[in-house]
């Protein structure tokens, strides 16, 4: 390596300025790929796969309701900005898109679930969209996709709607980030070799998280939990494990559904009942105090994605106990 001798001429330093000048475009189109992710995990996960190059946001804020959130004024402005959508495809994002694509219409919208078999909730409803082609994409396995009309109501709730829950499945998150480190090379090729570490990394910590609680999970006798909210059931089928939720198509049970869900419980021995900050806990504290067990928060949407599910890994263990 010699020495720039430019800098120690006369002229050297107007055209070591000119030379900034020239690198000036350059760096900006360095700074990082601006993303924004329906929820906190898939931002995790974009973040982790992107590194320093990417600057990934979470649309639905921590503490909110992700099933009837609404983009702030501001965020609807960074999402002007944004090269690309990394989107769980929950009803309200479905409700969004067109108006957020037609602000961005150059953005790339990355469909988080493609490629997964979706699952039909267990008795629970999203605020289902009959409208949205991709909801009818989803519904290609295995059954009958409904009529492609958005009549407002709710009348088909529940009916055809699939489980967006996917990034509580370790191996669902594997395959999902094979899609981001592909999406994120295509948009910022430069640095797809690192993109290729980090994925190699972050696919490493998955599967380590996947053997410690097949390893923690597998060897207990009860198979059944509930839950108020039924947003682990990637997680239940991956197990082995079944949750039951007191949720009815996104509403509140009625006396006689509490009754045969409190009765349930008693005969199953079910003494722990979980509950998601999101959410109200009240029906949960109420089946808890009838069949004399506790309430237990657990959070599908916690920003620190793998001491969280190893959290809830625990708690759920505790569960299944005997
Ligand atoms: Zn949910």
């Amino acid at each position: 390596m010699r020495p720039n001798r430019m800098m120690y001429e006369p002229g050297g330093r107007r055209a070591g300025l000119l030379l900034l000048a020239l690198l000036l475009p350059t760096l900006a189109v360095a700074e990082p790929l601006r993303v924004f992710a329906s929820v906190a995990p898939l931002q995790v996960f974009v973040s982790m796969i992107g590194g320093d190059h990417v600057d990934a946001r979470a649309l639905v804020r921590q503490g909110f309701d992700p099933h009837a959130y609404d983009p702030t004024p501001q965020q609807i402005g960074a999402l002007t900005k944004t090269a690309l959508y990394v989107s769980a495809g929950l009803p309200f994002e479905r409700a969004w898109m067109p108006r957020i694509l037609s602000a961005n219409p150059t953005m790339q919208v990355l469909h988080a679930r493609d490629g997964i078999a979706s699952r039909t909730l267990e008795a629970h409803d999203h605020g289902h969209r009959a409208s949205d082609p991709h909801a009818i994409e989803d519904d290609q396995h295995g059954h009958t996709p409904p009529p492609a009309l958005d009549t407002g109501s709710h009348d088909l709730a529940g009916a055809y709607e699939t489980d967006p829950h996917v990034w509580v499945s370790p191996p669902l998150v594997r395959h999902m980030a094979g899609r981001i480190r592909d999406k994120l090379n295509e948009l910022a090729p430069a640095h797809a070799a690192q993109f290729m570490r980090n994925h190699d990394a972050f696919i490493a910590q998955l599967d380590a998280l996947d053997r410690e609680l097949h390893a923690l999970l597998d060897p207990l006798p009860n198979r059944r939990f509930m839950v108020f909210h039924p947003a682990w059931g990637y997680f239940a089928d991956n197990y082995g494990l079944t949750q039951v939720p007191i949720e009815h198509e996104g509403k509140e049970p009625g006396a006689r559904a509490l009754a045969g869900l409190i009765d349930q419980a008693r005969n199953e021995g079910i003494r722990l009942v979980f509950v998601q900050p999101q959410f109200d806990r009240r029906r949960a504290l109420q089946v808890a105090k009838a069949i004399n067990g506790t309430v237990v928060s657990i959070d599908p949407l916690a920003a620190d994605y793998f001491d969280n599910m190893r959290r809830v890994g625990r708690e759920i263990a505790r569960a299944l106990q005997p």
